[in-house]
């Protein structure tokens, strides 16, 4: 509840703020706005991750303050002498990486700011919202609950950023007319130039990411009468366009753009087994199917991770479609088509 976490913040002298791996806009955005909020105030911030900022937000202001976790004395006892640990945007402390079984176990109390589903117990305090649009939105609340004028522009343009990437610039289903009315907020009390800000998320490609992008489109595959679109980012793509993986951000979307396509998958191959990613429209909602290859996230946005090869994991989260979507019977169910078969095949003979 915000009316607890104000108190316990106001009066914290040190703390730290930390997200999950791998993260985004609204990971990373979230984590400096109330970074910088506190600091106005006087707190000391410690912000540390599992994982580097990516390059698409680099230009935030404060992300060099962004410490990856690297089990150096300073990070350590920042963690353990911290009284007030805030969790942004996850809420499992496997999605933490490297540091989350330190801050799960921190003496300090445990503050859960987020919108995913099946937040893990082990948090003293949370903010939390399935519905909510972004982490980003969260914090507005608790923030015009606690103090508008510390929403200055360091804090305004993370939270924008937070919420703009987290409503894929604010045209799905999660955005309503109050978010719109803290959005305008926000420009007007950062004077955010939001057609900038827009351009440096998403107009800084890379022309190694944009051929990426036509090898991995090269992969889209239809199933069960073009409800379901897979199509597939292999280490060999990685490697021929000199691409990062960063750089993938997005592409599930194209899919999904698709006319007719309900449901998008792509899947990394990665060193370590293959990432999947999920994406849909409406009602038809993936955040199961997700889970029950191991992953979790939102209705419409998940992401999973198996220790198999590529083709494995297509093949499996293929045949499990069934059991989490409402597919018709002319589709290929649990078995494979023949098209589907090709595919696989095609996709061994690439790796
Ligand atoms: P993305 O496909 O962008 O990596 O992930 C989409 C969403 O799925 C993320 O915002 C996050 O909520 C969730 N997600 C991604 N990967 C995982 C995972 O390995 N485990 C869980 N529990 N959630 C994930
Ligand atoms: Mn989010």
């Amino acid at each position: 509840m915000i009316g607890d976490i104000v108190p316990l913040l106001t009066n914290a002298k040190r703390v730290v703020i930390s997200t999950h791996t791998r993260p985004d806009g609204d990971a990373i955005g979230s984590q400096l706005a109330i970074g910088a909020f506190l600091e106005q105030r006087g707190t000391e911030v410690w912000m540390i991750n599992s994982d580097p900022v990516p390059y698409n937000l680099e230009w935030m202001q404060g992300v060099d303050r962004i410490r990856v976790y690297d089990h150096s004395l300073d990070l350590v006892e920042a963690i353990a002498s911290a009284d007030v640990v805030i969790v942004v945007d996850t809420n499992a402390a496997s999605r933490l990486g490297t540091p989350g079984n330190q801050l799960k176990a921190a003496n300090g109390k445990k503050v859960l700011i987020d919108h995913h589903t099946d937040p893990e117990d082990w948090f003293d305090f949370s903010h939390r919202r399935e519905d909510a649009s972004s982490t980003g939105e969260l914090l507005y609340e608790l923030m015009a609950g606690w103090d508008l004028s510390g929403i200055t522009p360091a804090v305004a343009e993370p939270l924008y950023v937070a919420i703009m990437t987290d409503t894929g610039s604010f045209r799905y289903s999660n955005v309503t007319p109050v978010l719109h009315r803290m959005t305008a907020d926000l420009i007007e009390r950062g004077e955010l130039d939001a057609a900038h800000i827009h351009g440096q998320v998403y107009d800084r490609k890379s022309m190694e990411g944009l051929r990426l992008m036509s090898a991995v489109l090269g992969t889209m595959q239809l199933h069960f009468d073009g409800l379901v679109g897979t199509m597939v980012v292999t280490r060999q793509f990685l490697a021929d366009s000199g691409a990062s993986v960063e750089e993938t951000d997005g592409f599930v979307n194209l899919l999904l753009s698709v006319e007719g396509v309900q449901v998008a998958l792509m899947f990394t191959e990665t060193a370590k087994g293959t990432k999947i990613s999920f994406r849909s429209k409406g009602n038809w909602h993936v955040h199961k199917w997700a889970q029950s290859l191991g992953g979790g996230g939102h209705r419409n946005a998940s992401g999973a991770f198996q220790h198999s090869s590529l083709d494995e994991t297509v093949q499996k989260a293929v045949n499990t479609a069934s059991r989490f979507l409402d597919l018709p019977e002319s589709g290929p169910g649990p078995e494979l088509s023949e098209d589907d078969v090709e595919y696989l095949a095609m996709l061994g003979e690439k790796n």
